[in-house]
């Protein structure tokens, strides 16, 4: 009994037959006496098919524009579900971002909850209705609707239980929780039944495709105790929690992320300064940079390589070519073809020879590795796109097959 937050995704409400399901697992929660508050997502491939009608007339289309229409996604599939749980019999009712008071900055289509004002959501859990928010958007000091970036959900009902301090916070998707490795390709993956937030927080910035990042970042400053299940079962789910409540893995998962792509200055200056004026700039325009590796100079010459999100690429050789004067570059060079590849464990972090072992797994299935990073609790290298779910399966076997 008590005040439970859950969020269901859009393959678990993708048409009239999973609305229902889910309109039955929610009143199932309500039944049981406690207090429900849900985040729906949009239904199935809406948002995809939204851009795409918008690109249909404006390839360029501003972003409020794009966060009004996006938006709307969600307000179909939050009225679809109230409906469904009408039908049930039971009290409810929908609301959008801004009726239940999500508040957030003003960057349109990557905006962040400032706060949530939940006068409104506890009126209504007052007068004992279930109340379903729309997630991924909320408003901002303009009154304009905003959204907070691809995947956004998540955030909205972690900021939900945040804010209304809710017992659990349970994030329902189409699979049984949060994997060791992608199931897809990766045979031997299995389910955790727990993770800690800050390696959640790695895989879920490195590609596993579970929960959108900020949603874990907030989950952990709040302390909001998540749990990741499916819509479609009753299995347990993968609980998020503290790091001190879990046990310590050496690599708790293996990931790869497509959406990388590489660049290379060949033969810049061998002189300080360098590496501050093409990172600086590149800074400057917003454009992160992940992987970077420099070359040993010869006191003359050196190469600096680093990635950026594909979705980056085109802006950061525009920038870097109009500063050629200033960079000075022999050649640049380019390349999509390349995936980040990445293990993550808590555990590392007092382990030497984890990257050895790393690396004599991706020697054994003689795959190349171009560029390599290392933090505390993970390691990422980038591979040949084509050679990178071998990768993760020969990682992941190496590590996590008992
Ligand atoms: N509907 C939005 C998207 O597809 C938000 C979400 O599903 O979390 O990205
Ligand atoms: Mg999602």
């Amino acid at each position: 009994m008590g005040l439970v937050v859950q969020k269901y995704g859009g393959t678990s409400v993708r048409d009239a037959e999973r609305v229902m399901n889910v309109a039955r697992r929610i009143t199932d929660t309500y039944k049981q006496g406690n207090n429900v508050v849900v985040a729906v997502s949009a239904q199935g491939d809406t948002t995809d098919d939204l851009i795409e009608k918008a690109k249909e007339i404006n390839e360029n289309a501003s972003k409020r524009e794009m966060d009004m229409l996006l938006a709307t996604g969600e307000q179909i599939s939050i009225s679809l579900l109230a409906m469904a749980i009408e039908k049930l019999g039971f009290p409810v009712i929908s609301l959008t971002g801004w009726q239940a008071g999500v508040v957030t900055d003003t960057r349109y289509s990557a905006a962040r909850i400032k706060r949530i004002d939940t006068e409104r959501i506890r009126s209504e859990l007052d007068k004992k209705r279930i109340v379903i928010v729309a997630g991924f958007q909320g408003i901002n000091k303009y009154d304009d609707i905003t959204t907070l970036g691809r995947g956004g959900s998540d955030t909205s009902a972690v900021a939900l239980a945040a804010a209304l301090h809710a017992d659990v916070c349970e994030i329902y998707t189409d699979v049984d929780g949060v994997y060791t490795a992608d199931p897809r390709f990766c045979k031997n993956a299995y389910k955790l039944d727990d993770i800690s937030y800050d390696e959640m927080l790695e895989l879920a910035s490195l590609g596993a495709n579970v929960l959108h990042n900020r949603s874990v970042e907030m989950a952990k400053k709040y302390n909001v105790k998540l749990s990741v299940r499916s819509s479609l079962n009753n299995n347990e789910g993968t609980y998020v929690k503290e790091v001190e409540q879990v046990e310590k893995m050496l690599v708790r998962g293996v990931t790869r992320d497509n959406d990388c792509a590489r660049i290379a200055l060949c033969g810049v200056e061998d002189t300080p300064g360098k590496a501050f004026q093409v990172f600086q700039m590149l800074a400057k325009s917003g454009i992160s940079v992940d992987l970077i590796i420099q070359s040993i100079g010869n006191g003359v010459q050196k190469d600096i390589s680093f990635t950026v999100a594909e979705g980056d690429l085109e802006a950061s050789l525009k920038l870097l070519e109009e500063n050629q004067p200033v960079i000075k570059a022999n050649e640049i060079k380019w390349s999509k073809d390349v995936s980040k590849v990445s293990i993550v464990g808590a555990g590392m972090v007092n382990n030497s020879g984890v990257a050895a072992t790393m690396f004599e797994a991706l020697s054994d299935a003689h795959i190349n590795i171009k560029m390599i990073a290392t933090s505390e609790i993970k390691i990422s290298v980038l591979v040949d796109q084509k050679d990178a779910e071998r990768a993760v399966v020969a990682i992941h076997d190496k590590f996590l097959l008992n």
